[in-house]
This record gives C-alpha cells, sequence and structure tokens, in this order.
C-alpha cells in the first residue's frame, strides 16, 4: 500500500514506535529507524526488518533533544533513502513527581523529547514533503495531551503542546498534500509504562499492584491496555487512500478513558 516510501520513526528501538515502523515496513517502506538500547540488538532489528519485508532500513542514532543531531538524522535519510514522506514523531520519555520536588534537568528533558523534537523534525521535513506535494505526518501524543494527572507535570505539559502542534502544522500545510494528525493512546504496556510503576506507587503512597488496577486499568473503562500494533495499524491509516483528508485530528485509542 504504501510501496518506497520512506519512513521516519523517532523512538522505534522499543514499545509503541517499534510496532509502528514494523507496520510501515509490512506495508513496503523503507525505514529510518531512531532510539536508543544496545547496539548488537539493533543491528540485529535492522537486519531482521530488511530480510524480512525486502526493504531499506537505516538507523540513526540521534539524540531528540538535539536540534543538530535531528538535523544529522534528517541529512543521513536524505543521503541513504532519498528523504522523508512520512515522519512519526514517538520518541517519548516520563518522569513522575509532585511539581513541588519536580527536578529542573527532568522538566527540560521531557519538553525537549517529548515536545521540541517534533518541532525540529517538522521544520526539517516537511520541506521535502511540501516539493513532492504528499507527505504524512503522525504525533503519537497522549490522552495526557488533553487530560493531566498528578505528579506528571511535564509529561502533561509537552503532550497539551503537541496537540497544538499538530493543529497548527495541519492549518498551515492545509492545502499542499500533508497531513498532520496526532494519535493519542491511553495505556499501554511498555518500557516506559513499565518502569513509572515504581515512582507512581512512591507518589501517591500505594502499591505498585494499585497502580496497575487502580491508576493504569481502572482509569480505562474497557479494563485493557491498547495495544501497541493497534496504534500502529491507526498510524497506517493516517497514511493510506482513505486518509487525504484526516488532518489536524486526534485519533483517540484510550479504551474510553475521555469519555467519562
Ligand atoms: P518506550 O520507552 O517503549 O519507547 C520509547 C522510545 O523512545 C525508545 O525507542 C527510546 O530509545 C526512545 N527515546 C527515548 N529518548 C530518546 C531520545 N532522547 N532520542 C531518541 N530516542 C529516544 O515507550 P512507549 O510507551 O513506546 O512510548 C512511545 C511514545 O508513546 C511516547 O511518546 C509516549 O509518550 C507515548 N505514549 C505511550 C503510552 C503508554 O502507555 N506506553 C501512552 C500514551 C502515549
Amino acid at each position: 500500500m504504501l510501496q518506497d516510501k520512506v519512513a521516519l520513526v523517532t523512538g522505534s528501538t522499543s514499545g509503541i514506535g517499534l510496532a509502528v515502523a514494523e507496520a510501515f515496513a509490512a506495508s513496503g517502506c523503507h525505514l529510518m529507524l531512531n532510539g536508543f538500547g544496545d547496539s548488537d540488538d539493533i543491528e540485529k532489528l535492522r537486519q531482521r526488518l530488511a530480510s524480512t519485508y525486502a526493504i531499506k532500513v537505516c538507523y540513526s542514532a540521534a539524540d531528540v533533544s538535539s536540534p543538530d543531531e535531528i538535523a544529522g538524522m534528517l541529512h543521513d535519510a536524505q543521503e541513504q533513502l532519498g528523504g522523508i514522506d512520512i515522519l512519526v514523531n514517538n520518541a517519548g520519555v516520563q518522569h513522575v513527581a509532585p511539581v513541588t520536588e519536580f527536578p529542573q534537568a527532568q522538566w527540560d528533558r521531557i519538553i525537549a523529547i517529548n515536545l521540541s523534537s517534533a518541532f525540529h523534525t517538522i521544520q526539517g521535513a516537511l520541506p521535502g514533503m511540501l516539493k513532492k506535494g504528499w507527505g504524512r505526518i503522525i504525533n503519537v501524543a497522549s490522552i495526557h495531551g488533553f487530560v493531566a494527572s498528578p505528579y506528571k507535570s511535564a509529561y502533561v505539559a509537552a503532550k497539551h503542546g503537541v496537540l497544538g502542534l499538530t493543529k497548527t502544522v495541519a492549518l498551515e500545510v492545509a492545502k499542499s498534500g500533508v497531513t498532520c494528525n496526532a494519535i493519542c493512546p491511553g495505556y499501554v504496556m511498555t518500557p516506559l509504562v513499565q518502569n513509572q510503576l515504581a515512582d507512581t506507587a512512591r507518589a501517591r503512597g500505594i502499591t505498585e499492584q494499585q497502580v496497575m488496577d487502580e491508576v493504569l486499568l481502572g482509569t480505562q473503562p474497557t479494563g485493557r491496555f491498547t495495544d501497541a500494533t493497534d496504534i500502529a495499524a491507526m498510524a497506517v491509516f493516517l497514511c493510506g487512500p482513505a486518509s487525504g483528508n484526516v488532518t489536524g485530528s486526534v485519533q483517540v485509542m484510550d479504551g474510553g478513558y475521555s469519555a467519562g
């Protein structure tokens, strides 16, 4: 369906980004992977995707909190893959603490990775898309793009910002053939969620099991996590033939979290 398009997925060495990258690979896209991890594991992943789907797969170790490293990654994508048709801003981190104790360095890091990186990748990739008259930008935001949870000030602020950026870009390029949309998952069981269980338990004075049952699953009326592969399927839909007039939208996949 997306044969020979080029997709860059930030934070695609783990969790949702990895599922999105694999779904694009299965649709025939060439890939630029990005994210951290063990270099041997990442190379094995790169080779597996390339051979399974008969596509070109490159990898950039760019830290997306650095505008210079993002520029380098976009340059590499141009040189190695001929530019980017599909940009998925997915890389994200979390820190859980009361606002009065929230470390300034964590605030700066989360805003840089979860929000400013999307501005820098869009600014770098959009001119090439406009030139081709086709492009797809997908920002992986969160249900925390429009509802808050205590102890996640930086994350919630960043995700609210991502929705604002998404809508603004969509309006600026509305007639160009380039769309810009956001996906807002509820909780998905990935390392990002796994790693916040202990801090959330500490901040709320409850056990990790209570965090799982009450804070995570308790907020989702369906009582289950969203699957990363379902988010990936939504990302593919947003790049497919039926999505040409879908722009500036927020695709909520939260098990009913925000309906209540
Ligand atoms: P994850 O921890 O499994 O993956 C995060 C990815 O981002 C990894 O590949 C990691 O290496 C990469 N990354 C982190 N910092 C980076 C940096 N500075 N530069 C480049 N890459 C970096 O997490 P996930 O749950 O798959 O999260 C992916 C996105 O989905 C995030 O934006 C997150 O906010 C969002 N999200 C997750 C959930 C959830 O419940 N898991 C819910 C809503 C939204």
